[in-house]
């Protein structure tokens, strides 16, 4: 247990510092690596989505990321909806607002490739 409290704790500090960090950095012409802590002009963090100085990997979409390894794609189980067997509090919305953001049903994407 103390080491998943520990996770957790570094993950809320690498939270709080992603939103510190995006509030000093111009929108959309530097970006700021969480890892490294250094700045760098948006066209140098290049396709794959990299930091050019300590090769941090940023969040990519799902669909970006497939995109990189296939050429094509035929998804499998589009119809897939989550449910909420144990009625966990506001968990429809929390859903309803990932798919939102996603763009997928599921937070797994799966297919042919
Ligand atoms: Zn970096």
């Amino acid at each position: 247990m103390q080491l998943f409290n520990a996770v957790r704790q570094i993950g809320k500090a690498h939270l709080k510092y992603n939103q510190a960090s995006r509030k000093k950095v111009p929108d959309g012409l530097w970006i700021a690596c969480p890892k490294c802590q250094q700045s760098f002009y948006h066209k140098e963090i290049g396709l794959y989505r990299v930091c050019p100085l300590c090769g941090y990997g940023f969040r990519t979409r799902a669909k970006t990321r497939l995109a990189w390894l296939a050429a094509d794609f035929q998804p499998l189980d589009t119809t897939l909806k989550t449910i909420n067997p144990l009625k966990f509090p506001k968990y429809p919305q929390k859903v309803k607002q990932a798919q939102q953001i996603t763009e997928l049903n599921d937070s797994v994407l799966t297919g042919i490739a």
